[in-house]
């Protein structure tokens, strides 16, 4: 019952889809103006899409995969970075309202609402929920197998099954954006972000698996990964604050290799029976944190 009735403290961030009316909590279901309603199950995550399909490559082994691979730490220093700035806006809106505040000694603690478009299996909201306080999180995916994998979590986030491109929440409502190695859909960004509002967009780096990339060159289409299409385009809608790259190597053995192989995109079009993996030891995560500000 209890990850039903999280979804109470949401309904005012939700938008109809549909018809983009206001939402009302109602029955264990989230129900617009117009009688358009979307099933909250007891798993904990609320369908606000209708009927989906899988995704081609994107079924439940992939999110399996992928929650396996990220418990070993691989993308922990991108986690680390993304909790680290989250901390920072969080504690600047605290000082804000406490100094708003014209108590003296008077506590503030600012509720700010984080949107998590494309949260995979929700590696990133579970651990933001977790590790910082006083934050609504609504966490989106259009693959239902990845939300139900995410609602797995103990953690309070709102888990939704939702398409990027038609975000079922209100206009200006959302202080942080989390797009983490998902594409965008920047108009509908720019209508859910609050004048001044934070976009933390993450994007593969230059050297992102490189020695899995080089173990598939032959039969890969894109060699390379760049990233300046998205920083062009990222500069002409917001303010960048700031860019870093985030790197990391690690061993890795042959079997979580097996299991990287089964959750990557960048092999999806590719016969991993045909690879030969055996000289391959370690690995390199690496991402490019951009962050800006609307
Ligand atoms: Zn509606």
């Amino acid at each position: 019952m209890e990850k039903i009735d999280k979804f109470y403290q949401y309904k005012n961030l939700y938008a109809c889809p549909i018809c983009g009316k206001k939402i009302r909590f109602h029955a264990g279901s989230l129900v617009c103006k117009k009688e358009h309603c979307f099933d909250i199950s007891a798993k904990g995550y609320v369908n606000m899409m209708g009927a989906t399909k899988p995704l081609k490559g994107y079924d439940r082994q992939f999110f399996m995969s992928r929650s396996e691979f990220f418990a070993k730490g691989y993308y922990e220093h991108i986690l680390n970075a993304i909790v680290k700035k989250v901390s920072e806006i969080k504690a600047a809106a605290d000082g804000a309202a406490a100094g708003a505040d014209s108590k003296e000694g008077a506590e503030s603690v600012s509720q700010l609402v984080l949107i998590d478009a494309g949260c995979g299996e929700g590696y990133y909201s579970s651990a933001l929920a977790g590790r910082i306080e006083g934050l609504q999180i609504i966490a989106f995916d259009i693959a239902a197998d990845a939300i139900v994998c995410a609602a797995k979590s103990k953690e309070n986030v709102a888990w939704t099954i939702a398409d990027v491109t038609n975000i079922p929440v209100k206009d200006g409502i959302c202080d942080i954006l989390l797009d983490v190695f998902t594409p965008a859909s920047y108009k509908e960004f720019g209508r859910i972000l609050k004048k001044g509002g934070y976009i933390l967009k993450v994007i593969p780096g230059s050297n992102h698996l490189k020695e899995l990339r080089k173990a598939a060159r032959e039969q890969l289409k894109n060699k390379d990964y760049s990233g300046d299409d998205v920083s062009d385009y990222f500069e002409q809608h917001y303010d960048i604050l700031s860019q870093e790259t985030l790197t990391n190597t690690m061993p890795i053995d042959q079997e979580t290799l097996k299991t990287l192989t089964e959750m990557t995109p960048l092999l999806f079009d590719v016969d991993v029976s045909r690879l030969d993996l055996s000289e391959i030891s370690e690995i390199t995560v690496e991402a490019q944190l951009i962050i800006g500000r609307a």
